[in-house]
Parts: C-alpha cells; structure tokens; sequence
C-alpha cells in the first residue's frame, strides 16, 4: 500500500478508535491533528506520536460546534498546512427506549455523530485540491438496534453523508467511504455494559460467540481499514460502508 505522507486530521482521535487510527495514520509517514474535546487526552496522543519518531498537534475542540471546528481546521492549516486526509470519527451514545428517549439524548447523539461531520467536512472542503479522503465512521447499528433510536438514526444519517458527498466530490478526485464497525472494545463499549449493568467480560464474550470470526474487535481492526481507505490505492473507491464486524451483523 503506497503513501504519500500528508495532513490528516482524525476527530475523537483522544481515545478508542480514533486513539488508535491517529498512531496508525503517523505510522503510515502523515502529520496526524489529533482532535478532541478531551484536551488531555489528545495531547496525550499527540505525544505518543511524537515519541514514536512521528509528527502529531492534539488540538481541544468540541466538533459538534462550529467556531470550535472553523478555530481547530484554521490552526491545522496554519501550522501544519491544509488538511487534505479527515476521518470524522467522533460519536457518543445516549440509549433509551424511545418512550424515555429525552430530546436532550436526540440533539446530543445527532451532534457529535452527525452535525460534527457535516461541519468539519464543510471547514476541510476548500483546502482539497484535486485530491482528498474522506472516511466517516459509521456503525453497523445504521441497520438498526434496540434501544438505540438516535444513534442509528445519526449513523444511518452518515452513510446517507457519505454517499452523497462521494458524488459531489468525486469529480475533484476526492474519495468519500465510511467504516461501519461491529463491536469494538473500547471506553464506548464498556460505558454501556456498564449502563446495562453487564459485566465488560461477560458482555464481550457473548458478543464473540455470536460474532463468525469469534472475537470482539479492536480499535487497530478499525485503524487498519481506515489506513487503507485514504490510502493511494483505494483512490477508486468511493461511496461506499466497509462493515468491519467479523462478521457480526445486528439483531
Ligand atoms: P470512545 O468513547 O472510546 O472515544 C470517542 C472519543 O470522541 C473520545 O475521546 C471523546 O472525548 C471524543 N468526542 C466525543 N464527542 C466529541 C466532540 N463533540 N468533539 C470532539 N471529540 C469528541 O468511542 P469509540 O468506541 O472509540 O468510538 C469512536 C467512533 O466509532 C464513534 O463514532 C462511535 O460511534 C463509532 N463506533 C464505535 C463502535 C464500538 O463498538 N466501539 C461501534 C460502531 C461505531
């Protein structure tokens, strides 16, 4: 897989899977800002990049709000240069039957997964010049899952995002894909055993019996594919949901 090293900004990139495709885009030769409201934990990043001999700015900002997002893409451009790679990564739950679904739990889940996406991808658009990636990470709870109205209705509404955007862009060379994982152990996935009461073991081990490949994944399965996806030589995909699940499809 060929890489030209260039800039790449990964949202959510503090913790999980976003933690984990910030080192692996450094470790492909990019310049990785790694962007978070947690400004610890993306500084954190940043720094473990650097240590490992790579180049990385962990820069605080909430992307579900637009003077954060036009601040963070405008300070990535200045110090880093334009960010042509962006992986629209941050996201949150908030689950709840739909009769005690709060509109606090509606707005929240649809900002951070969805509204975050369009802003930031409208910010980065005019620093693609005839080259661009652009990987939203979706959910294979786009497909639906109980408990959960909002969030597959904000990961649905990202897979609607990437197609539409893959036909817009398209003729300026830029790719739009998205990475629909199944269950990922992270701080995300254990929140929730928590919420539920579940044992974080017991819960995944239910979840890799159920699952072909008969594991849970990790944050790198998804860093991987996203690595390959702003990659040289996936530049004629575009539009499309990579479901990395091991085969787990929701129920
Ligand atoms: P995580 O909770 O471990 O990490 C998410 C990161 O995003 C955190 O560092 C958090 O501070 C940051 N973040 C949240 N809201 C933000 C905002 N408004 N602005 C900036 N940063 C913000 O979550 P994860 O499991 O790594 O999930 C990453 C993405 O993958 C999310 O979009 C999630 O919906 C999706 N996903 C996760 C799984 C899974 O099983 N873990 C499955 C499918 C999809």
């Amino acid at each position: 897989m060929s890489t030209a090293a260039r800039i790449a900004v990964v949202t959510g990139g503090g913790r999980g899977i976003g933690a984990a495709t910030a080192v692996r885009l450094a470790e492909d030769g990019h310049t990785v800002a790694v962007v978070d409201r947690d400004a610890e934990a993306c500084a954190d990043v940043a720094a473990r990049i650097a240590a490992a001999g790579g180049r990385a700015l962990g820069i605080a900002a909430d992307v579900s709000d637009h003077g954060d997002v036009t601040a963070a893409v405008a300070r990535i451009a200045d110090e880093l240069g334009p960010p042509v790679i962006l992986v629209n990564n941050a996201g949150l739950t908030r689950d709840a039957p739909i009769e005690e679904l709060t509109e606090d739990d509606w707005d929240q889940v649809m900002a951070t997964n969805l509204r975050s996406a369009f802003l930031v991808t409208r910010e980065v658009r005019p620093h693609l010049d005839r080259w661009g990636r652009i990987v939203n990470i979706s959910s294979m709870a786009a497909l639906g899952t109980r408990n959960q109205a909002n969030y597959c209705a904000a990961k649905a509404g990202i897979q609607g995002l990437t197609k539409a955007l893959a036909l817009e862009l398209g003729p300026e060379g830029i790719t739009v894909n998205a990475v629909a994982p199944g269950y990922i152990a992270t701080e995300l996935t254990a929140t929730n055993a928590a919420n539920l009461g579940v044992s974080i073991d017991k819960l995944q081990r239910v979840v890799a019996a159920q699952t072909p490949l008969r594991r849970v994944g990790q944050p790198e399965d998804i860093a991987c594919t996203v690595a390959f996806l702003v990659s040289e030589g996936a530049g004629f995909i575009t539009g499309q949901v990579i479901a990395v699940s091991g085969g787990l499809m929701p129920g």
